[in-house]
């Protein structure tokens, strides 16, 4: 018998079915017992009465267990049944327990035994301790909550795909293992067995490449990048995450802005339509007016912070380009000029000349905007310097040498003076909009499988050492570590 999959139960009413899945609850009732079963798809509660020796048989039956289960389908007719069919009939969304009918059981399969689990499936794991979840994440991502923000996750990702290939974009994959770039975070390294002492880096962000796309005729590209950053792990930050990371060319910060408004405004109606967006056309704010109005550049302009299906987006515009590194780590750097967004933006336009010259630094404002949703910057991009001789003059203000610009950005002069159409873009952080979406507090739970605040993950427990032989190939010695101080 084919199998039937929990959702599609209500179109085989008085049929024979096989369904497949776990056992979600089981409900003992001496003569009878009563089933919740769940599959990917949904839940549906099971009977089994005055069959005996089929009562003896699923009395054994844990939770967990993976069964498959041959019963007949009938409609349901107490209270929970009406109910279900009112709210369909209301309009609302189909609810992941189908209430319409249930499966009189008349027989089983076992298909694998469970331990028992060390949390209860059938709750939000909300409140229970974050490791052991993390330890046991294939059983997390078994509660509904967890398997919704997942599947969401997914949704919105096609959505947004599809929303993009409308607009021409096409979707492009860049390498992850590169090399070190200036984006202000510290690189994660990978050593190179085959040119023993060098090392590649993984992306902060596919910055260059996406505009080493646009130099390449692309004309417009996107990609759900993996962005990897050597961090401290404040605050809701992970080690890798997801970025919708986009770059045009030809276009205007008006055309980026405006096409990913449409975007966000189209993401909401389609797939949270119970939710509210606050303004529309989205507010905008000039960075200085943030700092002084809201003493931060990510403000939370919500007319009611108490309501989950609020969603006020804004602009924030008109960020200086520089700022000194007065709190950098390195005392050498202190003092130096460094970049508010990245290397490779331009000013606007009035302030070209200046950029050009190195003069007035510290009152160039850059053509730059991030976008903040609730409180939360969710993206930020910029239109780029497409002259090579402004981006080799930013770089001298950032303290480079001419000859550390050959060798770190040689590539990037050669690809601008080739021919290069003027460009821009932006990057989403896709878990934090996903985080606000769904309503949860950190982006943990929007990650099939997260690291924890000390960026370990304790199921596979990475980072892991590796042998003698790993480290004898890559050339690589270890020093001791020093030993902790009480
Ligand atoms: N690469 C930038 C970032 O990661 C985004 C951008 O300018 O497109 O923040």
């Amino acid at each position: 018998m084919k199998r039937t999959q929990i959702k599609n139960l209500s179109e085989k009413k008085g049929e024979e079915v096989l369904i497949q899945g776990w056992v979600d609850v089981k409900r003992d009732q001496g003569k009878m017992a009563f089933f919740d079963f769940r599959d990917a798809s949904g839940k549906v509660q099971g009977v089994v009465f005055g069959k005996h020796e089929v009562l003896e048989q699923a009395k054994e039956l844990r939770p967990e267990w993976v069964v498959s289960v041959y019963g007949k389908v009938q409609e349901r007719n107490d209270k929970q049944a009406k109910a279900y069919r009112e709210a369909l009939e209301e309009g609302k969304e189909k609810p992941f327990f189908n209430k319409d009918v249930e499966l009189e059981i008349t027989g089983f399969e076992i298909l694998n035994k469970a331990e028992t689990p060390v949390f209860e499936i059938t709750e939000s794991t909300q409140e229970i301790n974050e490791e052991v979840r993390l330890k046991h994440r294939y059983l997390d991502l078994r509660t509904e909550r967890m398997q919704k923000n997942i599947r969401m996750r997914a949704k919105t990702a096609k959505l947004l795909r599809d929303l993009l290939e409308e607009e021409d974009f096409i979707e492009i994959e860049t390498p992850v293992l590169t090399k070190s770039t200036p984006e202000g975070a510290r690189d994660y390294v990978v050593p190179s067995r085959l040119t023993p002492h060098h090392f590649y880096a993984l992306p902060q962000s596919p910055q260059q490449y996406k505009q080493l796309l646009m130099s390449a005729g692309m004309e417009r590209y996107f990609q759900f990048a993996k962005c990897m950053r050597d961090e401290d792990l404040r605050g809701d930050r992970q080690p890798e995450f997801t970025q919708l990371d986009m770059e045009m060319s030809f276009v205007t910060e008006e055309d980026i802005m405006a096409l990913n408004e449409k975007l966000l405004i189209n993401l909401v109606e389609k797939l949270y339509p119970e939710k509210r967006i606050q303004q529309i056309p989205f507010p905008r704010i000039s960075y200085k007016e943030a700092m002084e109005k809201y003493g931060n550049d990510r403000p939370d302009i919500r007319e009611d912070k108490n309501d989950p299906n609020l969603l006020a987006f804004v602009w924030v515009v008109d960020f200086p380009f520089f700022e000194k590194t007065a709190d950098s780590d390195d005392p050498q750097a202190q003092g130096e000029w460094t970049f508010t967004h990245n290397p490779f933006s331009l000013s606007k336009p009035e302030y070209i000349k200046d950029l050009k010259a190195g003069k007035n630094i510290e009152n160039i404002i850059a053509a730059q905007y991030d976008i903040v949703l609730n409180g939360y910057e969710i993206g930020g991009g910029s239109i780029r310097a497409h002259d090579p001789e402004i981006l080799r003059s930013i770089l001298r203000i950032l303290g480079h040498s001419d000859e550390k610009i050959e060798e770190n950005f040689g590539h990037m002069l050669k690809a601008l003076g080739s021919g290069t159409p003027l460009h821009g873009g932006i990057a989403w952080g896709f878990d934090r909009l996903m985080m606000i979406l769904q309503n949860e507090k950190t982006i943990r739970e929007l990650i099939a499988f997260p690291k924890n605040g000390e960026g370990r993950e304790p199921m596979m427990e990475s980072p892991s050492k590796i042998t003698q032989t790993q480290l004898d190939e890559l050339h690589i010695q270890l020093k001791e570590l020093p030993k902790k101080t009480e």
